[in-house]
């Protein structure tokens, strides 16, 4: 296990020989109690989640911090006040989401009732990700208590000292029957993969996504699986440059690039590559200055491994601004590159790292072909200022997410789902999608005793059917 902190104290329930066997039979027996269904419970639990954030911010802040140099006003932004607006939304909407839904009922069933009965799925397993280890982490239990689930949390050992408060805090708010947390890494997950769960989301890379999904096939249990992908961000000629620049320097270097979200990189015609550049470039001193390794609201690379895994893209193409690394100390500057091959290395995975290769296209109209050429990214980017245009992309190209004249922005909307397509995951949840992701629709028909016509009844008779 890579850690940038010395070892930690196992938690509780971390580190070898823990039981997850028993941990779920525990949580399966608590889940039949049939408390986590009552609204009420899962109320006071959004509460104390929501204390237990606002309780702890600068904790939680300094954890940020220590893992991926967020400062801590981003820290809060992108994931404390996230998550608190997310459990806001829920605890304002529960009464409705929880509510049967009323269905037409079919003359052949009159008298009788129909109606679609909303019911906590039991027991779940979320596995977060290391780039916003909270929120990727919370925002998912959000969803699960909502929906009346008992839930086990993996965050990411990658991210070691978010993991080990969240570890220390949450049975301190939560009700410890219905939640528990396991940190470790491989082996841990492993375990957890063997048990038997009615719902796992997981949110990471499409490698681990495939393990997660054949661990989960094994069992009948559904996925939610939240990956990631090369997001295409298009800018047309007619852009406002200047706003444009601006929005995709924030989008791609907040979090030092380490965003699932983030634009991966620009497509765009030669002509506008010539303004925007010099724009992007200026965003970019304006936010972190001339020396952004100096800036204290610029980010660290989670892990050398990783620092070296994105220094390595640099040769791929021209650095036109940045290009400096530390691989030592996770530093890798805001960097934009031009002259960059399709065949190469940047261009063909994705980047989770603050480097920006501009693809030059001759004619504009090719932008639609050159999406479409490659594996559904999870989210997609159009800048222009024709609505036309933005809709004939936004329908020939698909995509998990998109967002048009700006970067990110869709994740603040409660009522959007957030999920990917294809090889950019599936299924989806924030809002009373995570509640629809964490709960089954059951189908309920309540009949009457009035009236038992004998026609569906054997023996069929001519007097009964006219064939
Ligand atoms: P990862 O896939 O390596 O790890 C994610 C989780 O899987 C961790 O908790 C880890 O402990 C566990 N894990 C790792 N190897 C395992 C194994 N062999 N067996 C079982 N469990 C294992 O994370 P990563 O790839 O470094 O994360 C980056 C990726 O995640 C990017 O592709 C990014 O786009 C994606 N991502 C997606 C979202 C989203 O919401 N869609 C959010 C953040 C990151």
């Amino acid at each position: 296990v890579e850690t940038m902190e010395s070892p930690q104290e196992p938690g509780a329930d971390s580190g070898e020989g823990f039981n997850a066997a028993a941990l779920v039979a525990g949580l399966r027996t608590y889940f039949r109690s049939g408390t986590t269904a009552e609204r009420g419970w899962r109320r006071q639990q959004l509460g104390q989640l929501r204390k237990m954030l606002s309780d702890n911010e600068d904790r939680f802040l300094q954890a940020l911090q220590r893992d991926l140099h967020k400062p801590p006003q981003e820290g809060f932004m992108t994931e404390v006040s996230a998550t608190c607006g997310d459990i806001d939304h829920a605890l304002k909407h529960l009464k409705k989401w929880t509510r049967p839904r009323r269905a037409s009922t079919p003359v052949v069933a009159q008298p009788g009732k129909s109606y679609v009965l909303p019911e906590p799925l039991g027991v779940v397993l979320i596995i977060g990700a290391w780039n916003y280890p909270l929120q990727l982490l919370l925002s998912p239990l959000v969803a699960a208590i909502a929906a009346g689930n008992c839930a086990v949390l993996k965050p990411s050992e990658l991210a070691p000292a978010t993991s080990r408060l969240v570890a220390e805090l949450l049975p301190r708010y939560l009700d410890r029957d219905a939640f528990a947390i396991v940190e470790g890494a491989v082996p841990e997950t492993t375990a957890l993969l063997e048990q038997r769960w009615d719902h796992i989301l997981y949110t990471g890379g499409g490698r681990v996504g495939k393990i997660v999904m054949a661990a989960a096939a094994r069992q009948l249990t559904p996925v939610t699986l939240e990956l990631g992908g090369k997001s295409p961000c298009i800018v047309a000629e007619d852009a406002d440059i200047e706003v444009a620049a601006r929005r995709i320097a924030w989008g791609k270097f907040t979090n030092a690039g380490q965003t699932c979200i983030a634009p991966d990189y620009l497509l765009c015609t030669r002509a506008t590559a010539e303004r925007l550049v010099p724009a992007i470039e200026r965003a970019t001193r304006a936010m972190f200055g001339d020396r952004p390794r100096e800036s204290k609201d610029y980010g660290r690379i989670v892990n050398s491994r990783h620092a070296q895994r994105i220094a390595d893209y640099i040769g791929d193409g021209e650095v036109v601004f940045g290009g400096e690394t530390d691989v030592d100390n996770r530093y890798i500057a805001p960097t934009l590159l031009r002259e960059v091959g399709l065949e190469t290395a940047v261009m063909q995975e994705e980047i989770f790292g603050p480097l920006l290769p501009v693809i030059e296209l001759d004619d504009f109209s090719r932008v639609e072909q050159f999406v479409n050429d490659r594996e559904k990214p999870l989210a997609l980017y159009v800048f222009t200022q024709n609505d036309a245009t933005a809709n004939r992309i936004l329908a020939r190209c698909s995509s998990g997410n998109a967002c048009v004249n700006d970067c990110m922005m869709f994740m603040a909307a409660h009522e959007l789902p957030f999920g990917g397509v294809g090889p950019s995951g599936m299924g989806a949840y924030h809002g009373e999608h995570g509640f629809r992701t964490f709960s089954h629709y059951k189908a309920v028909m309540k009949r009457s005793y009035l009236f038992d016509l004998d026609l569906r009844y054997a023996p069929f008779s001519a007097r009964k059917f006219k064939l």
